[in-house]
C-alpha cells in the first residue's frame, strides 16, 4: 500500500528539498499506533523543518508535520481502537519522529489523545500546537491568579498562530486584549478576534531603557521573546504574570531583574511539547469550550501539502496571518 507525503530530502551539498512523494506502509516508523490522517496544520517550528531543519530534524529523508488528526487504523495500544479519532501534538513527532504531513503516521500511543467532544478534526487542526500552547498559557495565568478584573492582557505577535487563538480565548473569557503586531493590515482581523486595543509593534520592541515603566498589563502572552519580551516586563502590574511561549523576535532575554524584585512579576515558561497526558486532556476540554469556532473558523487558511514548502517559508518570515489547516488528502 502506498500513500502520499511530503517528504524532505538532503542532497550532497545539505540542501534540503521538500515534495509530495508516494511512500510504502512499511516505510513508517515503530509505533504501535497506525492513524490515517484527515489534517495536519503549520506552525512555526514546521517552517523550520520542511525548510533548513533549524537543529530539529536529525535524519533525512524526513516527514514534518508537528500535529496531525484522525482516525486510527490499526492498534496494539490499550486505549485505542480502530475507529477512534485521534489528535497529536508535540513529543518531537514531526521532528525527530514522521510528523502528520501524510496521509499515514505511525505513532506511540501515549502520545495521542482522543478528539474532545465538540470540535471536528478540521477544528482540531486549526487550534494545533499554537491554539493548545495559547490555552496553556491563559491557564498558567489563571492559575497564577489573572481574572479580567484585574485589566489589560497584552498578546505579543497577534496576528500569528498562537496570538490569534490567544486573543480569541481571553475575548472570550472577558478579558479586555491589547494585541501586538508588526503588521497594520491585521488591525482588523484582530479587533474581529476580539482585541480592544492594537499595540504598534514599534512601541514595545525598542531595548530596555528605564527597568520599571508605567504598571499597564494585567497579564501577558509573549510568543516573540527577545528584546519585546525584556520590554514588556516593566510594563507589567505588580504581581502580574507573562507567559513566555516563543522566540519569533528572537532567543536573548536583555532584561534587568528589577521588575522581578520591586513588583514581584512572574516570568512562567510554557511547554506544549511534553506536556503530560492529564494537562493535554484539560486543555483540550477548555479549548472545546472557551475557544469561539466562528472566530476560529475566520482564522482558516485551507491548505494541501504541496503548498506547505512555501507556507514554510511565509511563517520564517512573519508572513502567515492566522492558522494554515492542512487538508493531507
Ligand atoms: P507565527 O509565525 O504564526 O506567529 C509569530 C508572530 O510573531 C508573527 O505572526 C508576528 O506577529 C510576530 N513576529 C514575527 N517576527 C517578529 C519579530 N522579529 N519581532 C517581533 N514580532 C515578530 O508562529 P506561531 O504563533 O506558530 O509561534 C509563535 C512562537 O511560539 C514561535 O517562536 C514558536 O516557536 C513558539 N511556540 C512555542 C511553543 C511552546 O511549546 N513553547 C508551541 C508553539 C509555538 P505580528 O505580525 O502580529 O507582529
Amino acid at each position: 500500500m502506498t500513500f502520499k507525503a511530503l517528504l524532505v530530502e538532503k542532497d550532497e551539498e545539505g540542501k534540503t528539498h521538500a515534495s509530495v512523494k508516494d511512500l510504502e506502509d512499511n516505510q513508517l516508523p515503530d509505533g504501535n499506533v497506525t492513524v490515517s490522517v484527515d489534517y495536519s496544520t503549520l506552525n512555526y517550528k514546521d517552517g523550520l523543518c520542511v525548510g533548513p531543519g533549524g537543529g530539529l530534524v536529525k535524519t533525512y529523508p524526513h516527514v514534518p508535520g508537528i500535529d496531525f488528526a484522525g482516525t486510527v487504523d490499526e492498534s496494539s495500544d490499550q486505549w485505542y481502537k480502530p475507529g477512534d479519532k485521534v489528535v497529536l501534538t508535540g513529543w518531537r513527532v514531526g521532528e525527530v519522529w514522521w510528523g502528520g504531513y501524510a496521509q499515514k503516521a505511525c505513532v506511540k500511543g501515549e502520545w495521542l489523545v482522543p478528539l474532545p467532544d465538540g470540535l471536528t478534526m478540521r477544528d482540531a487542526m486549526a487550534i494545533g500546537t499554537a491554539g493548545f500552547t495559547a490555552m496553556l498559557a491563559v491557564m498558567a495565568l489563571e492559575d497564577h491568579g489573572l481574572k479580567p478584573e484585574n485589566g489589560p492582557v497584552l498578546v505579543t505577535g497577534a496576528a500569528g498562530g498562537v496570538g490569534s487563538v490567544a486573543t480569541a480565548i481571553l475575548s472570550k473569557l472577558g478579558y479586555e486584549v491589547a494585541a501586538v503586531t508588526g503588521r497594520e493590515s491585521t488591525w482588523e482581523y484582530l479587533k474581529a478576534l476580539g482585541a480592544s486595543t492594537i499595540v504598534p509593534r514599534d512601541d514595545v520592541n525598542e531595548t530596555v531603557k528605564r527597568p520599571l515603566e508605567a504598571e499597564t498589563w494585567a497579564g501577558c502572552i509573549d510568543a516573540v521573546g527577545g528584546p519585546m519580551l525584556a520590554r514588556v516586563l516593566g510594563q507589567m502590574k505588580y504581581g502580574a504574570s507573562v507567559a513566555a511561549v516563543g522566540l519569533a523576535g528572537g532567543a536573548n532575554l536583555p532584561a534587568t531583574v528589577i521588575p522581578f524584585l520591586l513588583r514581584g512579576v512572574n516570568l512562567l515558561g510554557i511547554d506544549s511539547v511534553m506536556k503530560p497526558y492529564d494537562d493535554r486532556v484539560r486543555a483540550w476540554n477548555r479549548l472545546a469550550t472557551d475557544l469561539p469556532l466562528d472566530k476560529l473558523h475566520d482564522m482558516i487558511h485551507p491548505a494541501t501539502l504541496s503548498d506547505l514548502p512555501q507556507l514554510g517559508a511565509d511563517i520564517l518570515k512573519g508572513q502567515v496571518k492566522g492558522r494554515v489547516v492542512v487538508d493531507v488528502n
